[in-house]
This record gives C-alpha cells, structure tokens and sequence, in this order.
C-alpha cells in the first residue's frame, strides 16, 4: 500500500512497469488491452506453474490478463487495509458474488431496507430458494442492529446512502456490532466510492461498487467490483472462480481510464449537485430536498463526520401531485435524459418509487432523482425552473 494521498494513488496504483513497459526498453502510461482466452505456455512445468490463478500471472483468459489486474490492483490500493479485489460482469454481478461468498444455506442475511432494487430482488428470489431468509432493516438503526441479531445472522449489508431515498447510515457504529458478534459485513459504496468513503477503514469487510457508474463515468460500460479485507479474500477468490466471474478486458480498460479523473469530476459533481440541490431546496413545488449533504437528508450528521465528500446524485420530493405531473415535469426537461444508470459525465432524470418493508414513511407528493452532470449548473437550473412552474 503507497503512503501517498488518495489524489496521488489514483494516478499511481496499478502501473506496474512489466505492464505498460517492453523488456528491451520502452513503455507506455496506460497497460493496453489485452484480450486472450487461451494463454500459452512454453512447457508443461509452466503450465502447472501458473496454477492456482494468481495476479500477475498469466494462466487463461477468465483469470485476468495485465488489464484486469491493473485495475484490481488500483482498486484495492483506495482502500486501505484491504487485501484484494475482484472484477464482475457489473455491479449487481458484484453484489450476488459477494453475497455467495459470504452465505450459506440456513443463514439469515440483515440487508437495509433502502437497498437497491436488483439486490433486493436477488434477496426475495435466488438466495431464498438457496435456503438463506433476508431481514431488512431500518437504515437508521444504527447500534440497534444489535436487537435484530439471532443464531442464524451471518452476515450485515449496507448501502449508504440508500438507493432512491439517500439516507446516511452510521456505518462505524453497525460495523462494530457485527465484529462484537462475529457478522460479517457488505456494502454497496457505489455513490461515494473509495474516494468519498474509504469503506474498510470504516470497519467493513467487503466493499461493493458499480463501477459502471462514476469509475467508467462515461456511460458506456458495464463492471462491478468487489474489494475484501484478508479473512475473506479466499472464500471470495473462490466464489468468483467457481461462477465463473470474470470482466471484459475493454470494459477494465475505460473503468482503468475513467478512475484516473475520479477526483476531479467528483467534486465537480459535487459542486455542480450541491449548487442544484440548494437552489431546489427554496422552490415552493419542492416539499425536501434528499441529499447527503443537507441538513434535510436523513442521516446527514453520519454524513458530515463520515464522508469526504459528496457525488452528483440525489433526489427531491414534490409537495403534492401525482406520479402523472411528475413525469410530465421530467419529460419536459431538456438537459436532463431521461435512464437508469448514473455517474457519467452527464444529466440524468428519472421518477423513483422506494419499495419498502419495515421503514416505509410517507412522502409528500413523488420523488423525482436527478443526477447532476458537469454541464454549467446555472444551465440546469434554468431548465428545472421552466420545469416547475408548470407542476401542477
Ligand atoms: C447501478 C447500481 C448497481 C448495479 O450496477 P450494474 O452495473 O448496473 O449492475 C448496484 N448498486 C447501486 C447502488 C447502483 O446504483
């Protein structure tokens, strides 16, 4: 691990010379794309010396090649005390990777009620029929996780903050129950990312990103990542190994590209998101603004001592209306497209509809994401304001 700055590894992780430079001389700054299946070997013995998979060594196409494991490498470098990560065909593979390597049959899983769809569904489908039940929990419980912990709890995930609903969860509070009680713990840290949230450092086991979202940050790949602490880097090797996991050496290339500029384009995601949220935040058709960093969010003191920063995404409630006025104002916009996804480069916009369990509350009118890009935000403003005065 580089004693360097989080800026400063960002640039350095992952170049190692025998992956960007030739024997005889010469190197270039980015490892190239290097795309196999078959690797070949000169002999038997070097063949059997590849075995088992490792970095750095080239055995077949599903085990890396130098672009995979540049990135392995630089992922696993933002988060200090980590020991490895492992790439996947996108987040939501990322998530189900690290949730079978932690699980078994006949476990119960904690997950925050404020969870991603994909991985909620994952939870009421696939891992039921394997035999594991799913608990959700408030993502504001904090310590009291302790009271929802039986003999069958394995395991506690996180996301903070939550998908569509962006509360901030005490993470270092329900990381030091789950060690008291011997839980492991998982969080999906797509929004802030390593950079924004180092999540081990904060006590958790395994950290989960969409890379898709801002290390691409150009909307044109799909990759996840999940990066573990040492106990459990054998079992999540593993996991990954036996399904089958592994990433297009071109999606590991733009992600390896895209982390380069993290920095940079965060905290004018940041900047440019915190302009719009404020500015939302004293429009009458506007009941709250959901953003980490308002006084409003719920959970925002967590982020204030937690959190490096904040990224482009949140979303606002309506003071009344219907879900047809709602989508009426956001197909009205002009900057802003209208997707899934986020944490590229620009604006989009879309209806959210939080499906809760235990901690449902009750909004105002509906919630509406944005996710703020790097275009001008007055720019955007404008076009939000033309927007809101027709809400009705
Ligand atoms: C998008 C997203 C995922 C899934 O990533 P994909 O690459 O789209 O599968 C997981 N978690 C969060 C919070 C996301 O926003």
């Amino acid at each position: 691990m580089s004693e360097h700055k989080p800026e400063t590894r960002l640039i350095e992780a992952g170049r190692r010379r025998e992956w960007t430079h030739l024997e005889n001389g010469g190197g270039i700054v980015n490892p190239p794309v290097w795309r196999a299946s078959t690797i070949l070997f000169d002999s038997v013995a070097d063949m059997q010396a590849a075995e088992p998979p490792r970095m750095g060594t080239l055995q077949y196409g599903r085990s890396g090649t130098p672009t995979s494991w540049a990135l392995r490498e630089a992922l696993t470098e933002l988060e200090p005390g980590a020991a490895a990560t492992h790439l996947y065909p996108s987040g939501s593979g990322a998530v189900a990777a690290a949730l079978l390597a932690v699980l078994e049959a006949g476990d119960e899983l904690l997950m925050v009620d404020s969870t991603y769809g994909p991985t909620r569904a994952l939870c009421n489908t696939l891992l039921k029929r394997f035999g594991v039940t799913t608990r959700y929990y408030d993502p504001l419980i904090g310590a009291d996780i302790a009271s929802l912990i039986g003999d069958k709890t394995k395991a506690i995930f996180l996301e903070s903050p939550g998908s569509l609903t962006f509360e901030v969860q005490d993470v270092p509070a329900i990381c030091a129950v789950a060690k008291e009680r011997g839980l492991a713990t998982l969080i999906d840290n797509t929004w802030a990312t390593p950079l924004f949230f180092p999540a081990i450092p904060a006590g958790v086991d395994l950290s989960i990103l969409a890379c898709t979202k801002y290390i691409g940050g150009h909307a044109d790949l799909m990759l996840g990542s999940v990066t573990c602490t040492e106990p459990f880097a054998q079992r999540l090797q593993q996991a990954s190994k036996v399904l089958g996991q592994t990433a297009s050496p071109d999606d590991a290339w733009l992600a390896l590209r895209g982390l380069r500029t993290l920095d940079v384009r965060l905290r004018r995601h940041e900047e440019n998101g915190l302009k719009v949220a404020r500015w939302l935040k004293d429009q009458p058709q506007v009941a709250q603004v959901l953003h980490p960093a308002l006084p409003d969010c719920p959970g925002h003191e967590h982020w204030t001592r937690d959190f490096k920063g904040a990224t482009g995404l949140f979303a606002f409630v309506l003071d009344g209306g219907d879900d047809a006025a709602a989508a009426r104002l956001i197909d009205s916009l002009e900057l802003f497209g209208i997707g899934y996804s986020w944490g590229g480069f620009e604006s989009l916009v879309c209806p959210a509809a939080p499906t809760r369990t235990a901690s449902t509350r009750d909004w105002a009118g509906p919630i509406v994401r944005l996710h703020i890009g790097l275009e001008h935000p007055d720019d955007l403003i404008v076009d939000l304001a033309a927007g809101l005065a027709r809400y009705d």
